[in-house]
């Protein structure tokens, strides 16, 4: 049969459509009776798709069914309300619905005339974000893939800038014998910073790591002497522990003599967005840049980064992209404020998550994800857990008395099938590392959460004791 023809007949028909809602909705309804981590059984279900790629034509149901039947059961339940690994977020349903829709239209984000809406909804998000997070009328934003891309683009708008206050434009000659960037982090900043300064050739041996406190934020008294030529990278929201580094100190000291303060933000900033736990981020609109996620803490569906800068000039010269078929308009061409060219229209679920929730609605979610994460701060605490760091967002961190203990407990809270968490080391020590940052979490999901935990310790405890 003609293949284009039936396509057509596949979008007038509808019937493809029809069995991928219906297992999506069947799949969502029994979010909470799945394993948050698939079983074994359910792991090895995905040998299926080990075949040679076809040489013909594949019935397009079929393909839908297959993905249902072996694919879903091999998911992790990161929609549910007990999947606490890394700091993945959920989805408001709003936000999936749009991408949906918004999945029909196709858009390539990258222009204006590539999408009109795509580039009106980046203005709107990005007058919104300004107002929510308090940023400097100047600031603009990209909408980029996730806080990677974000981190990425702010720091390579950090050193063209750099170079530039010392005569150099990178743009044209390379790091080829450049003058030098100052790099100055402390030990606990995030996996992708470092990702970026390798990428972006700045080098991890060349940064001058400062010693972070015994919550991960960096120790203001070690700050050095700063000048122009010094890239500051601070965090709000340590990975492990939640913490916040103290910005507005750092801030006056870097724009008293113009260096260029990062804040990576990817989880944390949100907490700017709510009236209780703003005091964490004070001073952050001080900066020159900032990298958030949507798809974390906001709830969107994946992909969804963004990177607000101070200094357009900044931002967008060290992103240029040029070429005689490129048209750029009077609007916003997104092109210009991330590093890729074309992209999904991520900001259009962004916008819709924004307008659903609203202010208000947005402090009371970020603001839950803090409540929960105290309840089971309490619960860990009560059943013999020792609980590593201050809660003071959304980030539990606890251990057993002994590596061995945490570790043993660990495994058998990730087996549980009940809830999922992460193990990490901090401070030398095992630890098992929860986040509570899904919209969809109540306070029933975190007793039973405590109850797995208590149980996972007694087990080890027992194990330890026949040994
Ligand atoms: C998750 C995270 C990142 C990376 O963000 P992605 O969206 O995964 O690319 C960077 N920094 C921090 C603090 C994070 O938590």
């Amino acid at each position: 049969m003609d293949l284009q023809k039936k396509m057509f007949e596949e979008l007038r028909d509808k019937r493809i459509f029809d069995l991928a809602r219906s297992h999506a909705f069947s799949y969502s309804d029994g979010i909470d009776k799945m394993d948050v981590y698939p079983s074994e059984e359910n792991l090895k279900g995905m040998e299926i798709f080990d075949e040679p790629f076809p040489e013909n034509h594949t019935d397009a149901e079929e393909i839908i069914q297959k993905l249902h039947e072996y694919g879903s059961p091999a998911t992790i339940a990161q929609t549910g309300g007990r999947y606490f690994g890394f700091v993945d977020g959920g989805a408001v349903p709003v936000s999936v619905a749009t991408k949906w829709l918004s999945d029909f239209w196709d858009q390539c984000g990258g222009l204006y005339v590539t999408s009109p809406i795509n580039a009106k909804l980046e203005t709107i998000c990005e007058a919104w974000l300004k107002e929510i997070f308090n940023l400097p009328k100047e600031t603009v934003a990209g909408f980029v893939s996730g806080t990677s891309m974000a981190n990425l683009s702010g720091l390579a708008a950090a050193r063209f800038r750099l170079l530039q206050n010392q005569g150099w434009d990178v743009n044209k000659k390379g790091l080829n014998g450049s003058p030098k960037i100052r790099i100055i982090a402390h030990a606990q900043v995030h996996a992708s910073i470092k990702k970026t300064m390798a990428i972006l050739g700045l080098g991890i041996e060349n940064v001058e790591w400062l010693p972070s406190d015994d919550q991960g934020r960096l120790v203001l008294e070690k700050l050095p002497e700063l000048d122009n030529s010094c890239l500051v990278l601070l965090q709000a929201g340590n990975a492990n522990t939640g913490a916040f580094d103290p910005f507005e100190e750092v801030c006056h000291k870097a724009n008293e003599v113009g260096a260029w303060v990062h804040i990576d933000g990817a989880f944390g900033l949100w907490a700017a967005a709510t009236k209780s736990l703003a005091h964490l981020t004070k001073g952050m609109e001080l900066a020159s840049s900032w990298s958030v996620d949507g798809h974390k803490t906001l709830n969107t569906p994946y992909d969804s980064g963004i990177i607000m800068c101070k200094d357009e000039e900044a931002l967008i010269s060290s992103l240029q992209a040029t070429g005689e078929y490129l048209v750029y308009s009077d609007q916003k061409d997104p092109i210009l404020y991330g590093p890729e060219m074309s992209k999904r229209s991520r900001a259009i679920e962004l916008w819709a998550t924004m307008k659903y929730l609203g202010k208000n609605g947005i402090d009371k979610m970020v603001t839950g994800f803090h409540e929960r994460a105290k309840q089971l701060e309490k619960g860990l605490k009560e059943n013999g857990y020792i609980v590593l760091n201050d809660v003071v967002f959304n980030q539990v961190l606890v251990s057993c008395d002994t590596d061995t203990i945490t570790s043993q407990a660990l495994e058998h809270i990730q087996n549980s099938g009940t809830c999922w968490c992460g193990g990490s080391i901090w401070n030398g020590k095992s630890a098992i590392r929860i986040s509570v940052c899904s919209w969809a979490t109540t306070e029933k999901d975190i007793d039973i959460t405590i109850g797995v935990f208590k149980k996972a310790k007694e087990k080890a405890g027992q194990i330890l004791s026949t040994n």
